[in-house]
């Protein structure tokens, strides 16, 4: 008999890649975006004044079920991807348990993280439409990291609003950020009207990522051939981010490994949605019974304590209405290691699904996520992003239920990134100075008095 044994990493060829994203909306539909002025369904035009057409174009579609990934992304995509499926065999055995444990690693690129799928595309498409520049806002940095690598790849010009507290952390995820030619500037900052109003109100504040986002936006209506590109949130993002779920797929199969199991982070809902998306159609069907699992940081837990209900993306209450689970758009963050996963608001369609109960969600605490990201990095070698260490931390603890039951569950989780930029948070955990907060409900009631208060919400 052949060794059956399961390989510790497992790729697909080149020939095996996928070819299409998968747009989950043509499959479950969610509650459309709202023009906040007339409250009626944004149109394309309304939101093509800061977003890039073709993108424009794949938030709006729910008619293809597959969407073709253009040459050019897929030739891109061949120097950074597949990313390996590992079988997690070192962290079994210090975990001592009959659980196998599964991670698809999305940090092998320079910019650390998942985030170069989308960026990658976002930058495509912008310069097919002849723009010369781009704005956005980048938190933990690895969006801004991954954008500018995009934007050199292309030749076209980016500012980053980078959320101050983060900009302070993390000096050297900017220098990477600039090295490839992209200009930063801290948010909230004084070159725009709304962060001049948001450090009138807030003078000490660290800034947060719905501050940033208003002031990308702000500077991209006032820019000529430039657009506003966000890294998470919308479903174009996630639609991006399938790459990874269809890869997961295609290699599960590939080497007959059925998960029972599969785990994410979450912040603005991108890396899980395109994570989880191939999935879910087999979900709602019933024919297949894997658990879904959303992880988010007890700091800022929008899904297990925030609101369903319409709310604007961003602090200075500009972009379209989305209905989601939200802390509410006034809500500040505590600043928290886990910059990708402070945000206020969620993606609609992580919403809905949560919403059904099609997926699970849960929370965690940063002592308890750092600790956990110490055990992989000591047993996978791997030093992983705190945002990724969400994830670790939900996986060893299945892992270790199934210890107790005996049970040998397939747990599959997706390793978002790397942690090489965030030193400051480890050196805090290793000194043990980390502390955890968790918001009292006295302090979410003031985020959730910010939501609109329009019909939709009663
Ligand atoms: C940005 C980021 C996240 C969270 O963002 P999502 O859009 O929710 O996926 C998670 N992990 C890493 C490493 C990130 O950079």
């Amino acid at each position: 008999m052949a060794d059956k044994r399961i390989p510790t990493k497992m790729y697909l060829e080149e020939s095996e890649l996928p070819r299409y994203w998968y747009n989950l909306n043509a499959v479950l539909k969610h509650d459309p975006a709202l023009n906040p002025k007339t409250l009626k369904p944004v149109t394309a035009e309304d939101l093509s004044e800061v977003f890039c057409e073709e993108l424009v174009k794949q938030e709006l579609n729910d008619k293809d079920e597959y969407i073709p990934i253009p040459e050019e992304i897929q030739e891109f995509y061949r120097m950074i991807r597949p990313s390996p499926l590992t079988r997690a065999y070192c962290l079994e055995k210090v975990l001592d348990t009959p659980a196998e444990i599964y991670y698809k690693f999305e940090g092998n690129n320079t910019s650390g993280s998942h985030k170069l799928n989308s960026a990658v595309a976002q930058a495509y498409y912008a310069k097919q439409q002849g723009l010369t520049s781009l704005t956005t806002e980048t938190g933990a940095g690895q969006w801004g990291t991954a954008l500018s690598m995009a934007c050199a790849y292309y030749g076209l010009d980016l500012t980053v609003f980078m959320v101050k507290c983060s900009a302070e952390q993390k000096p050297f995820r900017r220098a990477v950020i600039e090295t490839y030619g992209g200009k930063v500037i801290p948010s909230p900052s004084e070159t725009t009207k709304v962060g001049r109003e948001i450090l009138k109100a807030f003078p000490n504040t660290g800034g947060s990522l719905g501050c940033a986002v208003s002031e990308a936006t702000e500077k991209a209506l006032e820019t000529p051939n430039c657009k506003y590109v966000l890294g998470s949130v919308l479903d174009h993002v996630i639609l991006h981010q399938t790459i990874i779920g269809l890869e997961l797929k295609a290699v599960l199969e590939k080497y007959n490994i059925e998960p029972d199991m599969l785990i994410s982070c979450i912040g603005g809902g991108s890396n899980f949605g395109g994570f989880v998306a191939p999935f879910i159609k087999d979900k709602i069907s019933g024919t297949k019974n894997y658990r879904i699992i959303g992880v988010e940081p007890a700091s800022c837990p929008s899904l297990t304590r925030g609101k369903y209900a319409y709310d604007f993306g961003d602090t200075g209450k500009m972009t379209p209405l989305l209905k989601m689970y939200t802390l509410g758009n006034g809500f500040m963050p505590t600043a928290n290691h886990s910059g990708g996963l402070r945000y206020h608001g969620m993606n609609p369609f992580v919403s809905k699904l949560y919403h059904d109960g099609i997926i699970e969600a849960t929370s965690v605490e940063q002592t308890k996520v750092f600790e956990a990201a110490v055990t992989f990095a000591k047993s996978e070698g791997i030093l992983p992003a705190p945002e990724s260490s969400h994830s670790i931390r939900v996986a060893i603890d299945e892992a270790l239920k199934c210890k107790e039951t005996g049970e040998k569950k397939k747990i599959v989780f997706c390793l978002t990134g790397t942690g090489y930029f965030d030193l400051k948070a480890y050196t805090a955990y290793n000194n043990k100075t980390m502390t955890d907060y968790i918001p009292t409900d006295e302090e979410l009631q003031k985020g959730f008095d910010s939501l609109p208060n329009i019909e939709h919400n009663k």
